[in-house]
């Protein structure tokens, strides 16, 4: 069997070359990285089995870390913190975290814990997750190029689809006019810039207002967010 690929991102360069020989010596490939924006760099650039990630990062906090790399990928993501607080937690696993541990912690039970979440991911059936893009009860299968609220099909013509998409690929990010004008119209278009809000005002009223649900927010003098309050 193939090695698993993990990756450590801990500020803390004793814990984090501590937890890096226990699992290579259980067998792993490890990589570290002792910062927040480092190590999402590292996280969306390889293609990791496990990211075991603490919460209090320099540059970028461990939960902004989860945030961005749950917006594309559904790697198996262990949380460690410091704090005992459950708030942390809660929000942690809220966000998409398969697992917490609070720090102190004893070695074997992280291996256990590590052990459970690599198992589970190789029984889970064929993910075919991977091209379900979804924010809430909002789904779009980029193959089947199918968008559906629930099990309601929604019919969208191809540039709100793209606009949809791209938003939802970044997921809770504030995505600017400009940037959405460039990537759905092209550097090139030379039309009303004002496109973008019409085609925004499309999407809403054939999701937000239609579904009575509220996922695309407008942030003013800036751009748009996609995102669910619940989640
Ligand atoms: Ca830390």
């Amino acid at each position: 069997m193939e090695k698993s690929n993990i990756l450590i991102i801990e500020d803390e360069a004793k814990i984090a070359r501590f937890i890096q020989l226990e699992l290579q010596y259980e067998g792993y490939n490890v990589d570290i990285s002792h910062d927040g924006r480092e190590g999402l760099n590292l996280a969306l650039q390889n293609d990791y089995d496990l990211i075991i990630l603490d919460v209090m990062l320099p540059s970028l906090n461990g939960m902004e870390v989860l945030r961005r790399i749950r917006a594309v990928s559904s790697v198996t993501v262990i949380m460690l913190s410091a704090k005992s607080e459950v708030t942390d937690k809660v929000m942690g696993l809220d966000i998409g975290a398969d697992d917490y541990m609070t720090k102190p912690f004893a070695i074997e039970e992280l291996l256990a814990r590590i052990r459970v979440c690599l198992k589970r991911k190789v029984n889970s059936t064929p993910v075919i997750e991977d091209d379900v893009l979804r924010v809430g009860k909002l789904i779009i299968d980029e193959k089947r190029h199918i968008v559906a609220y629930g099990d309601e099909n929604i019919e969208l013509t191809k540039k709100e689809f793209d606009l949809l998409k791209y938003m939802l690929d970044n997921k809770s990010m504030v995505v600017t006019r400009d940037k959405i004008l460039e990537r759905i119209w092209g550097y090139d278009y030379i039309g009303d810039t004002n496109v973008v809000d019409v085609y925004v005002r499309y999407l809403r009223s054939k999701i937000d207002n239609k579904f009575n649900i509220k996922l695309i927010h407008t942030v003013r003098g800036v751009g748009y967010q996609i995102k669910d309050e619940e989640e």
